[in-house]
Order: structure tokens, then sequence, then C-alpha cells
């Protein structure tokens, strides 16, 4: 679920378990193999077998230690879903979730089929965000037909890294749409008129929509530093938040 940059619309990050496998198009220039595989060099705990689906029991009960409410995404390094996930470690994971009301828990996952049956027949406490990978039309427009069928307090698609024209989008039911482009030396290129179809299906349904950045791509089509590509879609910085949540995000991020 990594992406190479600090992620804007989150506030902490929470690793109960590291590594992955790669599933999609979007994976394939995916940061966090590139950083476990730096981590697991220099000896961090938690990374030793690199790149491996690896449960890390350690960092479990971190959200439990902090009183201070506090937006988590879970899973910066690795995704929840993973096939290799023990059933009762994911269990633990939402115990603590569960027993944490004070803070926000970002889900984004790209095995949305293993989320919805592990979600389905489940209370999702309130306090959870769940959100799937829409990267390109194949194998993410399939991930948004088993989020819509979940009832969470925020049902989010990150469409990022942006890849193709998502053409027709069905957006019911769903809260928040985070668009980016891919960085890096290696960044696939995204064209403006895929996000502004995006935008467009979002201002029908009145969806909050988010562009985070161009990343490696400029909207000129030119390659360069993605700070100076920046995150304005025709002039403007577009950064909205499901109205419901706004609120106790924007207070999260300032304190
Ligand atoms: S699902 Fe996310 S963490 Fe796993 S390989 Fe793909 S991009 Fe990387």
């Amino acid at each position: 679920m990594a992406s190479k940059h600090k992620i804007e619309w989150t506030e902490q990050t929470w690793n109960p378990t590291a590594g992955c496998s790669k599933v999609s198009a979007g994976c394939r220039n995916c940061y966090a193999e590139v950083m476990a595989t730096r981590l697991k060099a220099i000896g961090v705990k938690g990374y030793e077998n690199g790149f491996q689906f690896s449960i890390v029991p350690d960092r479990l009960n971190e959200p439990l230690k902090r009183k201070k409410p506090t937006v988590y995404f879970v899973n910066s390094m690795s995704d929840l879903f993973h096939h290799e996930m023990p059933e009762d470690y994911l269990d633990k994971i939402f115990d603590v979730i569960s027993k944490t009301p004070q803070h926000t828990y970002q889900i984004l996952t790209k095995r949305a089929e293993k989320m919805f049956v592990y979600l389905k027949d489940k209370i999702i406490t309130e306090n959870i965000w769940l959100g799937v990978t829409v990267e390109n039309r194949k194998d993410g427009l399939p991930r948004i037909d088993y989020l819509r069928q979940l009832k969470a307090s925020v049902l989010f698609l990150s469409v990022e890294p942006l890849l193709e024209d998502l053409g027709k989008i069905d957006l019911s039911n769903i809260d928040w749409v985070i668009v980016g482009g891919e960085s890096g030396h290696k960044a696939r290129p995204m064209e403006k008129e895929w996000v502004v179809n995006i935008k467009k299906h979002c201002d029908e349904k009145n969806i909050a929509f988010f562009f985070k950045q161009w990343g490696t791509w400029g909207a000129d089509r030119v390659k360069r530093n993605k700070k100076l590509n920046g995150k304005e879609l025709d002039g403007k910085v577009w950064q909205k938040y499901p109205k419901s949540i706004e609120k106790k995000f924007v207070i999260a991020r300032e304190n």
C-alpha cells in the first residue's frame, strides 16, 4: 500500500505486519519493497525478513499506548488482507481497533475480496474507514464493487498511481476519492483527462475529491521533480474531505 511520499491524508502509520507481494499493476514500483530491503540491511526490528510478509506482534499494541486521538493509516508497508495473514492475528488487530475508539483507522487494501469476506458479517466500528486502490479498470474497478457493500463510516478510493482512464465509474456508496500520479524515476505518466474524468464523476455525485499530486510527470507531460509538478488541477488545489469527518480530521492534523 505504500507510496513514495509522506501520506498527506493521514497522521500516523501503524504497521502490525511487514512485507507483502505484488498483486496488480499498481504494485510495480512498490515503495514498501524498496524500504523493507533497506530497513532489513540496517537491521531495523520487524524487517528481519525484508519484503516477505511477516506479522510484527511487537507493534500490535502501539495504538493502545497512545491516548491522544490519532488518525492511523494501517499498514503503509504491507497489506492487511495479504493471503498469508493469519486470521487470528487479523482478529487481534481489529480487537485493538475496537478498544481504541479515540483513534481513527484508515484501512486500504488491494485485496478487496478478502477484506469483504472477512468483514461482511462483522461489526465495523465507527472509527474504521475502509478503502481500496484503483489504479486501472481491470484490477481496480472490481475492488470498488466489494468495497461499496461494506458499511463503514467512510468508504474511500485511493486512485494512485492512476495508470489509465477509468472510463465510467460507479461511485455509489463511496464517500471519498483520492487521486495521485506515480513518483520515482520509474514512474508511469498520468494524463490530465483521466483525472478530470474522475473529478467529474465525483462532482456529479457530490463526493469529496482529493487531488494529492501529479507525481514525477507533470500536467504538461514533462518528467521532473514531483515538487515542481505540484498538486494543482486547472490552477486550483482540490483537497476535500468527506463532510462527516472533515472537522475531526482537520483538528487531528492540527494538534
Ligand atoms: S499491495 Fe501495496 S504493499 Fe503490497 S506489493 Fe502492492 S503496492 Fe506494495
